[in-house]
């Protein structure tokens, strides 16, 4: 990083500081850098895939972008790369000059229909996805769909996007932010011949216009006109208009009547909130995605709590998924990510916590003040029965209740190797299978104190 380019990054990482989470800055944003800057791109060099991805969201990138504006006063766009990346743009980069005379289709390319995962939540909106893209400007035009936020739409339009050009390479599609719409709007109100020629070839010499989150155009009625008029155009030519807005098209308050009205000519879908089938495939999708060497592996608990937890948005369902990857990269020995682990990571978020907070501690002590022992009692190498068959008991309940390691039970009582642990949680768990009662009452009872 040049001098310069390294003070530009650490002024954007003292308003960062301010804002991101500080164990997410410290592992994240403090181990990048800015590697270079080019026609408006601050492209922000991660340490590794890992961090790519988990930076690589609307949330954080908008925490980017502000710094960026509030130390530059200009409008940056940032853009998470890794070395590899790199090394393919400076491949690409014979091709991407030609493209530049074309200008960007803007189209993410990982965003595409194969990591889409499908359900009732957003089967009717993908099917229309599919059904424009093979026929773009005949079937349904506009297509407008509508839902709240995090819930995919963006990611189902440049699939769509993306399915276009993969089918029809000749086309020329355009994807924008209705910001950037506006942003571009802006430019041409200077009056300079050459921004409102650009301007038109931008946005009418094109066979498929995306608007993604339309509703930003709301009150700003001179960009509201002209986006009437580039509608008009393209949908006279029978090009495929595609837009996106969080409310569906008679909520659109602020936008002209007229503009409204044409919206609801072609076909208006929504996406809703994925349910819990739903979320536990896009999680295991994103795990596959994250997790290219598939050495982190997620237990069928771990798994239910963050779909049960957070399916009323994907954003957030990937977000936490990312949170206990982390945790689990960066905090533990292990790569499984097990219910401790999910506790640990979430235990600040007071509002999802289920099962009462159960911890490897809270067992520890729940099971001491059961049995009246004290806690260098249970955790000691004594072989009296009354030490040991509560020893036993927290071990077993730490292994089922939180997944935990053997390892790491065998540190917390009295530093016992995985195979005693092992032994000791598979002789109260034949107990429990036999349906011993007196084992059975205790673990019911045990179980109902820790969930309180
Ligand atoms: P929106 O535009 O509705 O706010 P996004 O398209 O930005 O939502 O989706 C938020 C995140 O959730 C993205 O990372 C996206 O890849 C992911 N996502 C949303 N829906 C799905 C889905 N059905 N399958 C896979 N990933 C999804
Ligand atoms: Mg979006």
């Amino acid at each position: 990083m040049s001098n310069n380019l390294e003070t530009l990054w650490n002024n954007c990482l003292t308003i960062i500081k301010e804002k991101a989470d500080h164990l997410i800055f410290e592992n994240f944003y403090e181990k990048c850098s800015i590697d270079s800057i080019e026609d408006g791109i601050v492209y922000i060099l991660a340490h590794d895939e890992i961090v790519k991805a988990y930076l690589e969201n609307d949330k954080d990138i908008n925490i980017i972008n502000e710094a960026l504006l509030s130390v530059t006063e200009s409008n940056f766009k940032a853009k998470i790369i890794t070395e590899e990346d790199k090394k393919n743009k400076k491949s690409n980069n014979v091709v991407e000059q030609d493209e530049l005379s074309i200008i960007n289709n803007n189209l993410r390319k990982d965003y595409i229909f194969d990591n889409f995962v499908v359900g009732s939540s957003n089967q009717e909106s993908f099917q229309a996805g599919i059904s424009v893209s093979s026929s773009p400007g005949n079937l349904f035009n506009p297509l407008f769909i509508h839902g709240k936020s995090g819930l995919g739409k963006t990611h189902l339009v440049h699939s769509i996007g993306n399915r276009i050009i993969e089918q029809k390479p000749n086309m020329r599609v355009l994807y924008v932010s209705s910001e950037e719409f506006f942003n571009d709007y802006i430019k041409i109100t200077k009056g300079n011949m050459s921004d409102t020629e650009w301007f038109n070839h931008k946005y009418r010499d094109i066979d498929v216009l995306i608007v993604d989150d339309i509703q930003f155009l709301s009150n700003k009625e001179k960009s509201n006109e002209m986006f009437f008029n580039v509608y008009n155009d393209l949908f006279s030519k029978n090009k495929q208009i595609i837009i996106t807005s969080d409310v569906m098209p008679k909520e659109l308050h602020g936008l002209e009547d007229r503009l409204v009205s044409r919206f609801t000519q072609g076909l208006s879908v929504s996406i809703s909130p994925p349910g819990y089938e739903t979320s536990i495939k896009i999680l295991e999708k994103k795990l596959s995605y994250f997790n290219e060497d598939e050495n982190t592996i997620i237990t069928d608990k771990a798994l239910e709590y963050i779909a049960k937890n957070f399916s009323k948005d994907v954003r957030d369902l990937e977000g936490a998924l990312r949170r206990v990857i982390f945790y689990t990269i960066n905090m533990t020995d292990s790569q499984e990510i097990t219910m401790d682990i999910i506790y640990e990571a979430f235990k600040d978020y007071q509002s999802i916590k289920v099962d009462g907070d159960i911890t490897n501690e809270k067992i520890l002590k729940i099971v001491c003040n059961y049995y009246n022992l004290s806690k260098s009692q249970i955790t000691s190498k004594s072989r009296q029965k009354l030490i040991v068959t509560p020893r036993q008991i927290a071990i077993y309940l730490t292994r089922s209740l939180l997944e935990t390691p053997y390892e790491k039970i065998g540190k917390i009582y009295g530093n016992r190797d995985h195979s005693t642990i092992m032994s000791s949680y598979h002789k109260v768990k034949e107990q429990i299978d036999d349906n011993n009662s007196e084992y059975v009452l205790v673990i019911n009872e045990l179980t109902k104190l820790l969930k309180q």
